[in-house]
């Protein structure tokens, strides 16, 4: 799922400092055949990087390497190469992408080469491909992997003997998969001091999240949104970069509030704000660009989004607690919007409508991600019922580039701009 997109659209200097961090965390793990260090692939949402480095382990995240692929136009001939042994068009095109790089010589965003795994950590379940996809990376590696059922919040709420399902696993799997690999032991204040810094960060995600509130928005909570995201639910949760990149993004986007300005879009400044969405589904990577001028040309702005949730829902309240560690990771994974079961989705994004006073929702679907596609039109007709705001539907898919009509999507959204014109207060009917 998430991001951190090699092309950075604003040069702001929290943002050139995340190119940093990047940058010195790929050329880290391009050391590691001198350096000895451990490499961990683990996923996004429910991810244990904080476990992870307090064993002075190295994450690498298997969907950003695809999403990247896909921004550095890589992913058409990655796609075609898992096509050639017989990968369905149906499967996530995550997994072609990240098996057509494999197959190439596992060279990541930044041109170096990925190190191979020590460790396949798979620490959630909510979609099954994960499973499928770690079978493929252990099979090409000759890899172990450690494996983390996380419970879907069927009912809606964490329960008690839920989390201690899940942090029974992390001591007796998890934790001993991760001192077999490191040749350390487990350090639980070391892992307390990543969850403090965790939690800083958290806060200040939320502040430049929910600054979308205010009119206009200073920021596009989707296409910038992805950019602020990248650190937290990747390779960065738990440690000092994080924590300067999330107090200096903040202080930015609070000194953009106060001017009055709105977001930075690919063209430069919005100057004028027409549209306030709300979007749920991730977006398109092959065409990324494109896809944000779509909006920004009319004056959309996104002003909340559900994928900038899949690698944790922090803005209802949930903070990783350096108090209670293992339970606090336990409720970290259960919590993913993903792991949310659809009327929690729906009570959300309608809260979201509301919250951020938004005109409407739009729903990108994505073509290859049954996890996230599944129920969105339900989703979409219970939430226009409950708020009285207009629902748009688009489709595409990830990183591959054969599914994103630009004229089509393009046309959508023009009807769908009119249908929010034409029902606002006092427009001719
Ligand atoms: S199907 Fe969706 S949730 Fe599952 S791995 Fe692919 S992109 Fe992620």
């Amino acid at each position: 799922m998430p991001p951190t997109p090699t092309k950075i659209a604003q040069k702001d200097r929290s943002q050139q400092r995340q190119k940093a961090m990047i940058a010195d965390h790929y050329e880290r793990l391009a050391r590691i055949p001198e350096s000895g260090e451990k490499s961990v692939y683990t996923f996004v949402p429910g991810n244990l990087t904080e476990l992870v480095r307090s064993f002075g382990l190295l994450p690498v995240l298997p969907e950003i390497n695809a999403l990247q692929s896909a921004m550095r136009g890589k992913s058409k001939e990655y796609i075609a190469i898992a096509d050639r042994p017989g990968h369905s068009e149906d499967v996530c095109t995550y997994v072609k992408c990240d098996y057509g790089m494999m197959k190439s010589g596992n060279v990541g965003p930044t041109g170096e080469r990925l190190p191979a795994p020590d460790l396949l950590l798979l620490s959630y379940t909510g979609c099954f491909t994960f499973m499928k996809w770690f079978e493929i990376q252990g099979e090409e590696y000759d890899a172990p992997t450690g494996m983390l059922h996380v419970p879907y919040q069927a009912g809606g709420r964490i329960t008690e003997p839920m989390r201690q399902y899940v942090v029974a696993q992390l001591r007796d799997k998890v934790i001993p998969a991760l001192e077999q690999v490191s040749g350390r032991s487990y350090d639980e204040d070391r892992l307390a001091e990543c969850l403090a810094r965790s939690a800083r960060a958290e806060d200040d995600l939320v502040a430049v999240l929910e600054s979308a509130k205010h009119r206009p928005s200073p920021i596009d909570a989707y296409f910038g949104g992805v950019y602020y995201v990248g650190p937290i639910f990747s390779a960065f949760r738990g440690t000092d970069d994080a924590c300067h990149y999330y107090r200096e993004l903040r202080q930015e986007v609070e000194e953009r509030m106060r001017l009055g300005l709105g977001p930075v879009t690919p063209d430069g400044q919005l100057t004028r704000e027409r549209f306030r969405l709300v979007v749920e589904g991730p977006p398109n990577w092959t065409n990324f660009h494109e896809f944000w001028r779509m909006f920004a040309d009319e004056g959309a702005v996104c002003v909340a989004s559900t994928y900038t949730k899949v690698g944790g829902v922090y803005d209802t309240g949930f903070r990783h607690d350096p108090s209670r560690p293992l339970e606090s990771l336990a409720d970290y994974c259960m919590g993913c919007y993903t792991n949310l079961n659809l009327p929690s989705r729906v009570d959300l994004i309608s809260r979201y409508l509301v919250d951020y006073d938004a005109d409407g929702l739009l729903i990108h679907s994505i073509k290859s991600c049954n996890s996230f596609s599944a129920g969105q039109l339900a989703m979409l007709r219970e939430i226009e019922q409950r708020t009285g705001k207009p629902g748009g539907f688009i489709e595409s898919d990830l990183v591959d580039p054969r599914y994103f009509s630009a004229a089509n999507i393009k046309n959508r959204l023009e009807s769908y701009f009119q249908m929010i014109e034409q029902k606002r207060p006092g427009a001719a009917s």
